[in-house]
This record gives C-alpha cells, structure tokens and sequence, in this order.
C-alpha cells in the first residue's frame, strides 16, 4: 500500500487559544506538521481520505501537546538538595535525564521549558532529542542558575566549596554576572535564569529580600537581552519579583509574595509569571509533617498568598504559565505535568479554557525562538504536537492527568510510542549517604546493643 501523507482527525478542536472548542472540527496533519484546522464540514478536497487517513473521534477532543513552562530534566527525582547537588557523575545523570524524557513526552508533554540544570545536562538531553535519537519533549533550557551567597542554591556550609553538582553558578562581583552570562550562552543555553531570593523548601524562612540589587538585575537583564535570550528568575521574595519586574525580567518564577508595584511592573515590562504551584500543593498533600527543611506551614501560607496575589495579577492583566516542576521527588517525572492546570482552577479562579491556554499557547512564550511559532496551537504551519483525549478538558480540567487513557500523542506528525519505559532501580551512589536510620545504642541491662529509629 501506498503510504499514506498524513492524518485527518475529526472531533472537538481546542486549538490552545481563548476561543470556544470547535465541536464538530477537524484537524490535518501532512507530514511533520499541521496542514489545515477548521469545521469537519469543510475540509478541502484535497485532503482526502485516500491519502490522509481518516481518524473519526466522537466524544474527543483534539488539542496541542502541553507545553511545561517548568522541568528540571537533570534533577533525576532527588529527594534532597544533597542528592541532586553532590551524588551522581554526570554522564549517569544524562542517562537517567534521557530514560525520564520518554516519561514527560508520554504524559503529554511536547515541549518545555527547562529552568535549571546540573552541569550541561539539560542542554545534551534537548541536542539529542532534537536530532532524533531519543524520544522526548522538545525542549527550551536555561543553564546553571545564576546565584550570590544570598540565592537559592548556595546553601552548603561556607566552609566547602560551591559544588560542581549544584544546578547554579556563583557570582560574587558585578563584572562576574556578566562573564557567567556570556560563558552559558557559549555553552548554548537558551534562556539565562537568575537565582533571585532563596526557598523555604531549602531554608527555612528564607523569603525576605532580594539577592540581587535593581542595579545587579538591570545588568543581567541588559546583557541576557543583548545577547539574544529570555531571562528568567527565581523569585518567591516580594522583593524580587518587584525588583526583577522592574529591571525588565521575562519571566518571574513562583511570585507569589508580588505586591501592587511588581505587578504594575510586570504589566509595564510584558514580563510573564510562572507560579509552579504543584511542588507546594504535593508536599503539603504527600507529607505534611516532613515536608522538608521547613515547616509545611511555610508551603501552606505561600499558597494562600498566592491565590490573592497571583489571582489579582492575572486579574490586572499579567499572563501565568503553567509549569510543574518536575524533577524533584515530591514531582516525579510523567506524573503531575497537567495538575497545575487543576491548581490554576481551584485556587486562582481561573476558568478551565484559561489554565489550558497556559499550558499550551500561552507558556510558548517561555520557548526558544526555535520552537515559540511553531508549538502550543493548533494551526497550520505549527508543528503536529497533538493530544487526543477522551471528554472535554473544559467541562473536567482533570481529564488531562490521565496520559494512559488519550487516545493518541503526537510529536512532529507521528503519534508516539505509548509503551512506559521498564522501572528502573537505583544506583547505590544516587542517594544521600546513611549509615543507619537512627542510633544503635548499648542497653547496660541486656548486655546488647539495640536501635533508636529516627
Ligand atoms: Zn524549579
């Protein structure tokens, strides 16, 4: 048989962007791209069911792939700051950076947005996907992030070394910022991301200031701009995400601490917010006693202040992107991609349609110019990154957690292996060193020694 040029599917078309689902719409994929979208009834003659086979999905929708506007592809689930920052060589953390890939494609996930990486793995795992020899999202990364002894990342005792591990490089001067900028973009980032204030998940009560000044912020932002890319930063201090807003940053991850002023900033400077509610929404859920080095009380009050300060900047007009922070074990890779949608709804008052347009069109502004036109909608011209799911996302922001039950993901036109990857088992060298879970003590009345759990 000949072979065929394509595909034609018909059922509800949500094409990424604020309009209403088509509901008897049509999607045509010729090759790797999207040909044509538009009313079942009106596909042009062309595209005939001789030559593109006819796909008839009743009681589907037909979408574009999410777009993740935040993973940590070389996080390989590590369940502390410690497991991520010093065990594992880097060739191991590529291997294992290329088998969870497959996981987040087959989620549904075509393309994301990287913010942070240890040493330059992201940067291999987005090469050796884009030259097709390993199944995966395509993938727009920032390097290392860029900290000072007051950001997220230098957090190891002053009296060892910054470790090579770390996913940050630190800058103590201001000529510093701007080398460290330019080495990345050597070493082919996509985006430069600033490590702007420190994280109650690794220091507890760490939300206060800025680490950098407005003057030190306008100088990354002028020299990432210069240089071409799009400039991200970490910001879960109100100050922060006002002083990064007001130095011209594209990006503010988390934010949710931002006051009147940075959200009048953000309107003024185009500049994007990217919440990645999910990490506290699961650590809160999974163990609220151990959450980590703080108190989950911490995790529970930046969500409140989210849902009144974020809603109130989506309310003036600041786009959010929906991003899940994936890498770290309270996020594990394939599993939660689509929650932070269902987080938009229940706690930013977010319509379905609105929480989905940040998971696909909207978060493109995230991607590399590579990729920004070209994802994220269904439109001719675009890449075919398609999702196929039962039910309609807009009734049910849910149905989008359940990848095994879509009837088909498509990247660039063909529709992916389905087959999970086999579980796989942990290298004794991936893991924080203990000896044993608590103290093993000597009992003077039995004469042995018998062990205190911690
Ligand atoms: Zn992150």
């Amino acid at each position: 048989m000949e072979k065929r040029k394509g595909y034609l599917l018909k059922g509800k078309v949500l094409d990424g962007t604020l309009n209403k689902p088509v509901e008897q719409g049509a999607v045509v994929v010729d090759g790797e791209h999207i040909a044509w979208v538009g009313m079942a009834d009106a596909i042009p003659a062309q595209y005939n069911p001789a030559e593109y086979e006819l796909i008839d999905l009743p009681g589907r929708t037909i979408m574009p792939g999410l777009v993740d506007g935040h993973t940590h592809i070389s996080f390989g689930e590590s369940r502390s700051e410690e497991e991520n920052a010093l065990y594992t060589p880097p060739e191991f953390r590529t291997a294992k950076a290329l088998y969870y890939s497959k996981k987040v494609l087959q989620a549904g996930v075509t393309s994301a947005f990287d913010a942070a990486t240890t040493y330059g793995v992201a940067q291999a795992v987005r090469d050796a996907i884009d030259t097709g020899m390993f199944p995966g999202p395509r993938f727009t990364v920032s390097g290392k992030q860029i900290t000072n002894h007051q950001g997220l990342e230098d957090s190891f005792p002053s009296n060892m070394e910054f470790p090579l591990g770390q996913s940050a490089v630190l800058v103590k001067t201001k000529s510093d910022l701007v080398e460290a900028i330019r080495l990345q973009v050597k070493d082919e980032v996509d985006a430069i991301k600033v490590s702007g204030s420190n994280d109650n998940l690794i220091t507890p009560d760490a939300l206060g200031a800025s680490a950098f000044t407005l003057e030190e912020l306008k100088i990354i932002v002028d020299e990432t701009h210069r240089l071409g890319k799009l400039c991200s930063v970490h910001a879960r201090s109100c100050d922060s995400a006002r002083d990064s807003a007001l130095a011209g940053f594209d990006n503010l991850f988390h934010a949710s601490y931002i006051d009147d002023a940075g959200i009048e900033a953000c309107l003024k400077n185009n500049c994007v917010i990217t919440p990645t509610l999910t990490l506290l929404v699961n650590l809160i859920e999974a163990n609220p006693a151990n959450a980590g080095a703080s108190t989950a009380s911490a995790f529970e009050r930046e969500v409140e202040a989210a849902s009144v300060n974020l809603r109130k900047a989506f309310e003036a007009g600041v786009p959010l992107i929906a991003g899940s922070e994936s890498g770290w074990s309270p996020v594990p890779y394939g599993q939660w991609h689509a929650r932070e949608m269902e987080v938009f709804v229940k706690y930013l008052g977010l319509s379905p349609l609105q929480a989905i347009h940040a998971n696909t069109l909207g978060a493109t502004r995230l991607l590399s110019p590579r990729y920004r036109d070209q994802v994220g909608k269904l439109e001719a011209g675009r890449y075919a990154d398609i999702l196929v799911l039962p039910g309609d996302p807009t009734q049910d922001i849910t149905l989008l957690q359940r990848p095994s039950r879509f009837d088909y993901i498509f990247k660039g036109g063909q529709p992916i292996d389905r087959t999970p990857p086999a579980p796989r088992r942990r290298k004794w060298y991936e893991r924080t060193k203990t000896f044993l879970a608590g103290l093993y003590v000597f009992d003077e009345e039995k004469g042995c020694g018998h062990l205190i759990p911690e």
